[in-house]
């Protein structure tokens, strides 16, 4: 049992360390193609999301809060927001999402700076 929770916790860490940087690595002003493909990413990241009770859990809180996916800004809010939903229901302490900003940086270059140098 307590291995069994250990490996959900290391999962769930990685898939929010993935989730909230593909938010902070958005484009701040989408195209209508690019806010649908994030749309449909995080609910079939839901869906597909291998804890089972986590993605029944995570497809209710959809229901409840829809992703916003028409700024980098909504959607990093967005996140910071479900996941702290999920923090509730599991007693734990809430983040502050005024201080997203710089916290999820990938290390990857800046492709366009890249192209140009
Ligand atoms: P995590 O909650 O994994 O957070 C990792 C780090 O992210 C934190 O250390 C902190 O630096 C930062 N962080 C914390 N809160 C926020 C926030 N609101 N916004 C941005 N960054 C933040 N576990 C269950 O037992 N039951 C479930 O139903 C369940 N559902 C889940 C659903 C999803 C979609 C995901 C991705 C995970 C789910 N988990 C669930 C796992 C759970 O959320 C945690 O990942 C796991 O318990 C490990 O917690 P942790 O305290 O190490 O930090």
């Amino acid at each position: 049992k307590l291995g069994n929770e250990t490996l959900k916790a290391e999962l769930g860490r990685a898939a929010w360390k993935v989730l909230h940087t593909t938010m902070a690595r958005f484009p701040d002003k989408p195209t209508q193609d690019e806010s649908d493909a994030l749309k449909s990413y995080v609910y079939l990241f839901a869906r597909l999301y291998p804890c089972g009770e986590c993605a029944e859990h995570f497809q209710q809180i959809l229901k409840k809060y829809p992703p916003q996916t028409g700024s980098r800004s909504s959607a990093a809010a967005w996140a910071c927001f479900v996941h702290n939903v999920v923090n509730e229901s599991k007693g734990k302490p809430l983040f502050d999402c005024a201080n997203i900003g710089d916290f999820y940086d990938c290390g990857c270059a800046d492709e366009e700076k890249e192209e140009m140098s």
